[in-house]
């Protein structure tokens, strides 16, 4: 599959050596990642809105209730942008204005199609669970058909987008390094804790090891 071509809107200007449209890179991302902020404008005015998604192929998928604004205003084919982020390290530099951080982020601009049909849906629903916690699935009661119509099921078709990595150190001259302060970088993971069972789980049950051994991505 070829990379994404850059567009006037995903033309990375700012640090433009830092941007990709490495379609791979993407998807590593996108997997990686756990929580899209989704902005979208009602009425003239702009809403950024944290939500849940999952990358099948080509298409990212996303799901609400459909009393949702989000999921209204998305299906209504309204254009919208969603970014991730993924938070390497913190960059301690040897002036307060060269201090940065690593990243890893995507943004996507698009527009969504509406999921319809039970099967469609259900499909959807399960990637969703799977991209969560992979193998779930078959452990947990499948959504009902009142809880399937319930929800709004959007899929994205993946045509816009972009990368920005940072890595490395601070990039002062170095006469700026002959002061007091620290200088490297603090590495930062997301990571999972121990499991904690719900009082009304299960003790008979153990945590299985895709729970126990948590990370992503899945
Ligand atoms: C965790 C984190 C912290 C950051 N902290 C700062 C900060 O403190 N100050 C700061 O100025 N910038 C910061 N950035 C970088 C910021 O995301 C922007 O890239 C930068 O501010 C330039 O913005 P712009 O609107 O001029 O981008 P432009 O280069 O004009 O953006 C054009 C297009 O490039 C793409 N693009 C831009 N930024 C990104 C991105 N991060 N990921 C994927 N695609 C992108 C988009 O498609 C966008 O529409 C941070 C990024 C991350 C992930």
């Amino acid at each position: 599959m070829a990379n994404f071509t850059p567009t006037a809107r995903t033309k990375v200007r700012r640090k433009p050596e830092r941007g990709s449209y490495d379609r791979e890179l993407i998807y590593r991302i996108l997997d990686e990642a756990f929580v899209c902020h989704v902005a979208f404008l009602v009425d003239g005015l702009p809403f950024v809105v944290p939500t849940n998604y999952v990358r099948v192929g080509e298409r990212l998928f996303l799901h609400g209730s459909i009393a949702s604004r989000l999921m209204k205003t998305l299906a209504s084919g309204a254009p919208f942008c969603l970014s991730v982020t993924l938070l390497d390290g913190i960059v301690c530099a040897p002036t307060a204005t060269g201090h940065s951080v690593n990243y890893r982020s995507v943004v996507v601009m698009g527009k969504a199609e509406i999921v319809e049909g039970e099967a469609a849906k259900l499909a959807a629903m399960r990637d969703f669970v799977e991209y969560v916690i992979r193998g779930r699935w078959a452990t947990v009661h499948p959504p009902t058909e009142q809880e399937l119509k319930g929800t709004t099921v959007l899929s994205v078709p993946l045509v816009e987008a972009s990368a920005k990595v940072r890595t490395g150190f601070a990039i002062n001259p170095d006469e700026e390094y002959e002061g007091a302060g620290w200088t490297g970088v603090i590495p930062m993971r997301w990571m999972s804790q121990a499991p904690v069972l719900d009082p009304r789980g299960n003790p008979k049950i153990p945590a299985p090891a895709n729970i126990q051994k948590y990370s992503r991505p899945q």
